[in-house]
């Protein structure tokens, strides 16, 4: 089986989210299992840097629009899976990230550098391609590779695609007069195609001319079909449901690991968890916690947005404190919440840490040092900090959506309220504080979590699968 991965940002080159740990991490899980999947990247800067052993192994000259683009071979750094570089300085060279300046702008012309992204990934998947090596499967991971399946579609012949959604809420919408331009044929711009209420949309057109659509939950893959999480594409997606399926994400085993993990102060396991006790004294030294063992306390690792479920959190904290628990909170985002999170601290000085920025090291201590952690999104497609959280010994509490839903077992490895809303969070929390202090009960709620297999292994057993269904149904 061959299978191509476009993507526009894989892990350790070039991140901006949860798309860049899946980019690096399932095609290293899928060759382990015999799949020779490769991938396809942007030549940024960050890639053209760091990928090792490159070669030029085509130049292309016939793309209406672009001028010459060289196609280069790589290997990734750590894992070594072969990667394909669209090396075209013009769109891919620039100072700030992938898709937006240093400013924090999307770059004006990110339709045509997703675009040509798109093109290439169809174009390596047809007859037409220049290279030897040929797809069995194109996989298409968000808007920036939306368009894959669609020239895919219009070129004919070629390999089946899937179009994987990790994030609904980004779909490359663009202006309309581009659908020409971007060479798609202009019977595409209609419902039953590329268009979404008047304009041009990438996500839309991968979710309408894909083969199978794929999303990182079962759970997720149920709720997108209906309003308000299917984002304005629930009609599509309902439509198409007997194509869609939802595979987990994994987490990488070997750097959320408390037996090996070098950020922490001391290691332990589910063997041998007295190792966690010090963790967490030592990040209350850190935080300027009271230093006491038999203070539960509760940790939070996060975006600060709406999704996340942070206003739940801060409205809770009072009660938390009163209750004698302590609260840890590490985050970065909205201005709004961080200024009630560092409130939070200010008013309870020894039971309130908030920590805003984005510290690597410092949310593996979270994890290591609290025994509760809270996740209350309102919607989370997969998540992954309450799968490091189960396997740091810090019991999850979450609301029973998406991922979470599918990863974190209620009265076994966690916590799961399904009403949402603040008396929701708060009656799963006191459910937690409660049996926080019944120790042989809470060793066995952690020991499970702990023991769980959150490997990319089982997500690379069903992928294979799936392809195999679009292969045999091709
Ligand atoms: P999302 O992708 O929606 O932000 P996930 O739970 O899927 O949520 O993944 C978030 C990732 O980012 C996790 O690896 C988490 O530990 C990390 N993270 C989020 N905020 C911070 C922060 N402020 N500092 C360090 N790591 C963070």
């Amino acid at each position: 089986m061959k299978v191509l991965f476009a993507t526009s940002e894989a892990r350790p080159l070039v991140k901006t989210g949860g798309l860049a740990d899946v980019s690096g991490a399932l095609p290293a899980a899928l060759r382990e299992i015999g799949v020779d999947c490769r991938l396809l990247l942007p030549g940024y800067h960050a890639v053209i840097a760091g990928a090792g052993n490159q070669r030029e192994i085509a130049r292309l000259n016939d793309l209406p629009g672009f001028g010459e683009v060289r196609l280069l071979e790589a290997r990734m750094p750590d894992t070594d899976v072969p990667v394909y570089i669209i090396d075209y300085p013009w769109h891919y060279q620039r100072d700030g990230g992938p898709y937006q300046d240093a400013s924090g702008h999307d770059y004006p012309d990110n339709a045509w550098r997703f675009a040509l992204l798109s093109r290439i990934a169809a174009l390596l998947a047809t007859p037409l391609s220049p290279l030897e090596w040929r797809p069995d499967v194109l996989h298409c991971n968000d808007w920036q590779t939306g368009l894959a399946p669609a020239y895919r579609h219009f070129i004919g012949g070629g390999a089946p695609t899937l179009m994987t959604i990790h994030n609904l809420a980004y779909q490359g919408i663009f202006p309309p007069d581009l659908v020409g331009p971007l060479g798609l044929p202009a019977s595409s711009f209609q419902v039953e195609g590329v268009e979404y209420y008047g304009n041009l949309s990438f996500l839309k057109a991968g979710l309408y001319y894909a083969d199978w659509i794929s999303t990182v939950s079962p759970t997720y893959a149920e709720e997108i079909q209906t309003s308000p999480l299917g984002m304005g594409m629930e009609g599509l997606l309902a439509s198409r449901r007997d194509r869609l399926t939802g595979i987990l994400n994994g987490i990488d085993m070997a750097d959320w690991n408390p037996s090996s993990d070098l950020h922490l102060p001391c290691e332990y396991s589910a063997r041998a968890p007295s190792g966690k006790k010090r963790c967490k004294l030592a990040l209350q030294q850190d935080l300027n916690l009271e230093i006491d063992n038999d203070t539960p306390l509760v940790g939070v690792i996060s975006r600060l947005t709406y999704q996340k479920g942070i206003d739940w959190i801060v409205a809770i904290a009072e009660r938390l404190v009163a209750d004698g628990a302590q609260l840890a909170i590490l985050g970065k985002g909205e201005a709004a919440i961080e200024q009630a999170c560092l409130a939070l601290a200010a008013r309870h000085p020894g039971r309130v840490a908030s920590v805003i920025g984005y510290d690597e090291g410092l949310s593996h201590r979270i994890e290591a040092g609290s025994d509760i952690f809270l996740m209350p999104s309102r919607f989370e497609p997969c998540g992954l900090n309450q799968m490091y959280s189960q396997r740091y010994g810090a019991v999850p509490v979450v609301f029973a959506t998406g991922g979470l839903k599918d990863t974190v077992e209620d009265g076994v490895t966690g916590f799961v309220f399904t009403e949402p809303s603040v008396d929701g969070l708060w009656r799963a929390v006191q459910r937690a504080l409660s049996l926080y202090h019944d120790k042989p009960a809470w060793r066995r709620l952690m020991q499970a979590g702990m023991q769980k297999d959150f490997s990319w292994e089982a997500s690379a057993n069903q992928y294979t699968w799936l392809y195999q269904l679009l292969v045999l149904a091709h």
